[in-house]
């Protein structure tokens, strides 16, 4: 699978924009592509977009892990590029769209073979969890239910074997012991921390990163 940052605070490849917002896109065989939140804004989502050579009309599935500005600020554009993508929104979404298919998440489920939502934890956010070659890589938005609850959620599906998107104040670090993957983006206060910690398997976030596992 190949998971390619659109929208991140930092950037990684010129000719993007940094924001404060996140947004990746996830391709996986035989499954559509995946946009994971939309960004803050959607007119630098779509410049990033086409800077990394992503055509909207592609996507064939769009997941908003819960309803933050710095999250869902794409949505409307991306919505007018591309109405016959799928939404999984999560429960606490409000609002109306006018996308032909949506569907609200509260509880873990199998959206696509090996694509796992967390479901929505402590009333808050959903997470991504792929199934990769290596191990699951879980996928955060701001991670507001807390990273060893987020963790845990995932493991119910297997072996974790990376994080990629926003911490948030997350502190407890032994947590990321066991994983292969740190990769701290978006909202991640103690970004320097973890990256002194984990030398070895943190990889630094920003826009036109793109991870293959
Ligand atoms: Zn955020
Ligand atoms: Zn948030």
């Amino acid at each position: 699978m190949k998971l390619t940052v659109v929208y991140d605070n930092a950037v990684q490849k010129s000719g993007l924009r940094a924001d404060h917002g996140f947004s990746c896109l996830i391709e996986a065989p035989d499954t559509p592509k995946i946009l994971f939140d939309t960004g803050a804004d959607g007119s630098i989502l779509l410049h990033n977009m086409k800077k990394l050579d992503i055509e909207p009309k592609d996507i064939g599935i769009v997941i908003i892990s819960h309803p933050h500005h710095d999250h869902t600020g794409g949505l409307t554009d991306i919505m007018a590029a591309n109405r016959d993508a799928e939404f999984y929104l999560p429960h606490s979404f409000r609002g109306r769209l006018s996308a032909r298919r949506t569907t609200k998440i509260n509880q873990p489920c199998e959206i696509r073979p090996g694509i796992f939502t967390t479901g929505v934890l402590r009333g808050k956010e959903q997470s991504l969890v792929i199934n990769t070659g290596r191990g699951l890589l879980v996928v955060v938005g701001c991670s507001h239910p807390g990273v060893g609850n987020i963790l845990d959620a995932a493991a119910r599906f297997g072996q974790v074997y990376g994080i990629i998107g926003g911490l948030h104040g997350f502190r407890q670090f032994d947590r990321l012991n066991p994983l292969s993957l740190i990769c701290p983006c978006h909202c991640t206060q103690y970004k320097s921390k973890i990256k002194r910690l984990f030398l070895d398997r943190c990889l630094p976030c920003g826009a036109g990163l793109i991870l293959e596992l």
